[in-house]
């Protein structure tokens, strides 16, 4: 357990580009939670989910820009499904234009906006032929101009294809970030760039998957389960829902819900 005693909020700092390209500071924040809270819970979670995975099926880095393409509004049962059968015959960006439009509508009319979806999808294998010699690139800067690839399945891409530890916000982490004030912010961004400044280094690269398997299992949308919640007792959410209490420290203010 920790002390409580000792406490101090945690004050981070980056930098970012003016739009001159000079760099300059990020203004710095204060987390509601200190560094040894921050490590307490990450510490948690890893004992919890040691290994954590993403529950998009796929076979290799091409099959997951797809998959997570196809995951926006849809669940992930839902996607899985559709592409199981869709992988069996087209793993590759050349397989996938030899399938076609049509077919591949065929395959994924269970999923949401699927016309739409299957466009990207025969869009975004032309451009990996034509400009990636058929490989997957690994920047976000590259990913983000394949067509339905955007900020968060660039992340999720660098993350589970590459090792790479990114934040990709999905509506469980942008609802944490604010509901337990851990990083709170009006968009997704502002969640992403938060966690990245506050999450210890050495639980980056999972911290992704336990926080969004965290909003998916316990810190749901309509009720969070904080009775079985392993966090509870560091949780500072106005939502919580049991009676164990939150650290009993004294904040300034101005720190609450910045
Ligand atoms: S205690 Fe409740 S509100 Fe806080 S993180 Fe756990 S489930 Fe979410």
């Amino acid at each position: 357990m920790l002390s409580l005693t000792s406490i101090k909020m945690k004050s981070t700092t980056s930098t970012v580009k003016t739009s001159n390209g000079a760099a300059r500071k990020k203004p710095p924040f204060r987390s509601l939670y200190s560094k040894p809270e921050l490590e307490e819970m990450f510490r948690r979670f890893s004992i919890q989910r040691p290994e954590p995975k993403g529950e998009l099926e796929h076979v290799n880095p091409f099959t997951l820009v797809v998959a997570v393409a196809l995951s926006a509004q849809a669940t992930d049962a839902g996607v899985n499904k559709a592409t199981r059968a869709l992988f069996k015959v087209a793993d590759t960006p050349e397989k996938m234009l030899a399938l076609g439009e049509e077919k591949v509508r065929d395959y994924i009319k269970t999923i949401g906006l699927y016309r739409n979806k299957a466009k990207n999808v025969i869009a975004l294998s032309q451009m990996l032929v034509d400009r990636f010699g058929g490989e997957v690139p690994r920047t976000r800067e590259e990913l983000v101009l394949l067509p339905g690839v955007g900020r968060k399945t660039a992340n999720v891409v660098m993350s589970m294809a590459f090792g790479i530890p990114t934040m990709a916000v999905d509506t469980h982490i942008f609802r944490i970030g604010n509901r337990i004030r851990l990083a709170p912010g009006k968009t997704p961004d502002e969640v992403e760039d938060k966690l990245m400044r506050i999450i210890p280094a050495h639980y980056l690269f999972h911290a992704h998957h336990w926080l969004i398997l965290h909003g998916r299992y316990c810190c749901k949308a309509r009720k969070p389960e904080c009775e079985r919640c392993v966090i509870a007792d560091l949780c500072r959410s106005p939502e919580k829902t049991c009676d164990i209490p939150a650290p009993l420290v004294e904040l300034p203010p101005q720190q609450i819900g910045e």
